[in-house]
């Protein structure tokens, strides 16, 4: 998908900073952190959204890889915060399935 934003980090056309990465994920900095830790992580394949994705193996690498890497940079006991935000009324603006994943301070309790 050469005209996905993130099907071109993952193929390293566009300049991202890589966390963590495995065969079939990559973690990254969100260019405009939400919280002191911001990541996404994002399959490489490119799903639209969870709603498009038919691998559902794929929901709970994502999961693991978030406490994996939660774990490593030290923010899994003080607690984080994981969010797929979908299509339009969940928010979404980039349309490559990723997971947000907060950290590094007290998140707002609300959820919208
Ligand atoms: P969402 O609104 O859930 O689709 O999240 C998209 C996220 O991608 C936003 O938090 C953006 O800040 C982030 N983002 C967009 N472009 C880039 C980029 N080139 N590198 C890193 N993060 C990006
Ligand atoms: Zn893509």
């Amino acid at each position: 998908m050469s005209d996905c934003i993130f099907c071109r980090i993952v193929s390293g056309e566009i300049p991202a900073t890589v966390v963590h990465s495995t065969d079939r994920l990559i973690v990254i900095k969100d260019a405009h952190p939400q919280a002191p830790t911001h990541l996404l992580v994002m399959p490489r394949a490119h799903y639209r959204s969870i709603v498009e994705c038919d691998d559902p193996t794929i929901f709970s690498e994502m999961l693991c890889t978030a406490v994996e890497v939660a774990k490593k940079h030290g923010f899994a006991d003080a607690g984080f915060r994981t969010t797929i935000n979908t299509n339009s009324w969940g928010g979404q603006t980039v349309f490559h399935l990723h997971m947000h994943v907060m950290a590094g301070r007290k998140l707002d309790e609300k959820m919208s």
